[in-house]
């Protein structure tokens, strides 16, 4: 069996464990493939696993994964930093953004969404850790920044999505992602996703609610060079 084989089989059994362990339906958890910095044939090797969506951080990377993949049915995700001159390639070339943090950044997705394509999957992205570095909009924002992107007319805003400070205590992790769950609830908007859990803490994630858990280095290994994920700049 390939690495990736075995990893992909290693991160489904903790999704279903996790699943169980707090009595949700294992089916109700999707598991994102995030590929950033990873060479196409792994995507394919993934993809040969049953694998269909995969979310990336760069937008040039991933239109040249895009354009060696075009022969497999995949579903794109784009999980990184958005800058507003770059719109319309997303707009144009995915199925979900999750990590829209700003009306300015929707309301051009919207406008550059094309008429042939089903509404653009938006995620809006929180910060939940309270971090000046960190990407995501501010709690106190959400309700405003909610309500206006879910009547903009070619998207379709799904749920929240964060990245929280990373930590090894399980109690808080947790607690981040409940916040999350609690915002998402406080909303009063007809949501179905929690776009929540990385490798090393997909279970807290699940256990507060996740239904896309976006795993990178547990199924393609550690990648090549020590950027923070959400500090990552858009290229
Ligand atoms: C890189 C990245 C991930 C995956 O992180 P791993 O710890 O490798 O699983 C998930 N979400 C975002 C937004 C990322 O940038």
């Amino acid at each position: 069996m390939s690495t990736i084989h075995d990893n992909i089989a290693k991160v489904r059994t903790r999704i279903r464990e996790a699943a169980q362990a707090s009595g949700r339906d294992p089916q109700a958890v999707q598991l994102l493939a995030v590929s950033k910095t990873k060479p196409a044939h792994a995507l394919r090797e993934a993809f040969a696993c049953g694998q269909r969506d995969f979310g990336e951080n760069y937008l040039q990377e991933a239109l040249a994964k895009q354009a060696e993949l075009a022969d497999l049915d995949l579903v794109w995700h784009f999980i990184g930093p958005i800058q507003s001159n770059k719109t319309k390639p997303l707009a144009e070339h995915f199925a979900w953004v999750h990590s829209v943090d700003r009306l300015k950044i929707a309301e051009r997705l919207s406008a550059q969404r094309p008429a042939h394509l089903a509404p653009l999957n938006i995620c809006l992205q929180v910060n939940v850790s309270g971090e000046a570095s960190k990407s995501g909009c501010n709690p106190d924002e959400l309700p405003a920044l909610a309500a206006a992107v879910a009547a903009l007319p070619n998207l379709r805003l799904r749920g929240l999505m964060a990245i929280p400070e990373p930590t090894a205590e399980v109690a808080a992790q947790r607690a981040a992602f409940a916040r999350l769950r609690q915002l998402q609830e406080s909303l009063s908007l007809p949501l179905d996703t929690l776009s929540m859990g990385m490798s090393d803490d997909l279970e807290a994630a699940i256990a507060e609610g996740a239904s896309w858990v976006r795993i990178g280095s547990a199924l393609f290994g550690a990648r090549d060079y020590p950027q923070k994920a959400s500090e990552s700049p858009a290229r």
